[in-house]
């Protein structure tokens, strides 16, 4: 039998945890479709696609250390949504997982269900032990592999060819094909800047003379070239030149995880699975429906996750005030960076990152020995670090580029998990791993 409920999120990342986490102070009942039984955390892919040995320090296999208790007008479901009947306001789960084939009603329904990156990101419906296995497979042919061709030059593809070499050496050839010819191609949106050019000469150096990196001009667009192949194969290029490789590995999205979505009405999705949306978010054909990161509303600035944040935090405020019969309002994102602030060319020793948007304080309060620093303590705490700095971050009075940043980041993005909401990491629970264990 359904179960009913005021707002439903669909999504497992830092999108539904933020818009749920706004739902929660509210009396509404809400339906919170996680999908899995673990979280991963996505920024860590590049360090543990690498280095599978560190997958287990971004991940939680025990829902019970992340599941927010004291939400008690929430309800979990660990199986992922097959589909959302949007003319019947009805979800159906996956046969697969604790809440396999249960049905759910809804009034309002937040789709936060992200890109599709395949093997970036784990696909819905996978297992912990499948996803373990993936991770593994795909280090074990990055460790062993002669040639690796990354597809997309964005700041994805950027950390890939970084943490590969940081990690895996510099024995193998890495091609990093760009559309472009350039780095940092990525679309950022219609309103953002190109990046400033003197880092895109930057990153460039760096990535041919320091990393030994081919960039490559070319694009492909066949369907393999929208699957990871971790054995040998060949892609065909829109030039028609054949680029052989032991490992292929998309760093961009192939468009939004939205193929659940089902309506009668053919204005919901547009191209690549966007969910067609107006000012407040709120889908056209369907405006019970809201989406965050699966819109065609480009969500433009960096860091990304504050504005991805953002939009979560007010699609569920729009939420609430829909299923009071109130009109939505217009979604005004936070006014961030245009430009990339940083670039990470690799997470670690052997990796290297830029900062080019350093807000003030953390130019002498970045440092290694608390664990943290700004914007995670109020300045000036600089005083407490400096009698123990390691001046390993290179953020102190030399610029804020090199291995010491790329060494601090690990720590920085750990300090980020638990603000987006990711507890419990470091541990992959009951769920034993099918796969030997790697040396
Ligand atoms: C390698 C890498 C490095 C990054 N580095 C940075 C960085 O340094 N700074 C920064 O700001 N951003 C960074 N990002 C981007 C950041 O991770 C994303 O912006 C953020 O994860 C988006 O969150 P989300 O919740 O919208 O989507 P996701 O994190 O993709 O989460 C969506 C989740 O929903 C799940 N889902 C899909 N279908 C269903 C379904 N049917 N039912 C239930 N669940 C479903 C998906 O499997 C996924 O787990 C990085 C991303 C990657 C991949």
């Amino acid at each position: 039998m359904a179960k009913s409920f005021d707002v439903a999120v669909v999504g497992a990342g830092l999108s539904a945890f933020h818009a749920v986490e706004v739902l929660a102070k509210s009396k509404k009942s809400v339906a919170y479709i996680h999908g899995f039984t673990f979280q991963e955390w996505a920024m860590a892919a590049a360090v543990f696609l690498n280095s599978p040995e560190e997958h287990v320090k971004w991940t939680s296999g025990d829902p019970e250390k992340w599941m927010m208790k004291k939400w008690t007008n929430v309800e979990y479901f660990l199986s992922p949504a097959e589909t959302v009947n949007c003319d019947m306001k009805e979800i159906t789960l996956m046969q697969k997982g604790p809440d396999a084939g249960k049905v759910i009603n809804y009034k309002v329904l937040i789709v936060a269900s992200g890109q599709n990156s395949p093997l970036l990101t784990p696909t819905a419906g996978m297992s912990l032990s499948e996803r373990i296995s993936e991770v593994r497979a795909c280090g074990e042919a990055l460790k062993q592999a002669k040639t690796v061709v990354f597809n997309g030059a964005g700041l994805v593809g950027l950390e890939m060819c970084g943490d590969f070499r940081a990690r895996n050496g510099y024995g193998a050839r890495v091609v990093l094909l760009t559309r472009s010819g350039k780095v940092l191609d990525s679309d950022f949106g219609d309103k953002a800047e190109k990046p400033d050019p003197k880092m895109v000469a930057k990153v460039t150096d760096i990535l041919t003379n320091r990393f030994k990196i081919e960039i490559k001009e070319g694009a492909a667009s066949g369907p393999e070239s929208e699957q990871a192949s971790l054995s040998p194969g060949t892609l065909k290029l829109d030039s028609g030149e054949n680029l052989s490789f032991d490992v292929y590995i998309p760093c961009f999205s192939m468009g939004a995880n939205t193929g659940f979505l089902k309506s009668s009405n053919s204005n919901f999705l547009g191209p690549r699975g966007t969910m067609l949306v107006n000012e407040c978010m709120q889908s056209s054909a369907h405006p019970e429906v809201l989406g965050v990161n699966v819109t065609n509303k480009k969500l433009v600035g960096h860091p990304v996750t504050i504005i991805v944040s953002a939009a979560a935090t007010h699609c569920a405020k729009q939420a609430l005030e829909i299923v009071d019969g109130k009109p939505a309002k217009a979604f005004v994102p936070p006014k961030e960076s245009i430009h990339p602030m940083n670039v990470k060319m690799g997470h670690g020793p052997g990796g290297y990152m830029v900062w080019s948007g350093l807000p003030g304080p953390a130019h002498v309060c970045c440092c290694l020995p608390c664990g943290g620093g700004y914007p995670f303590c109020p300045p000036p705490c600089c005083w407490c670090c400096l009698p123990g700095c390691s001046g390993a971050c290179g953020t102190c009075g030399s610029p804020p580029e090199g291995e010491g940043p790329a060494v601090f980041m690990p720590a920085l993005l750990a300090k980020f998990t638990g603000m987006h909401g990711f507890k419990g990491l470091g541990d992959y629970g009951s769920d034993i791993p099918q796969q030997k264990t790697m040396a």
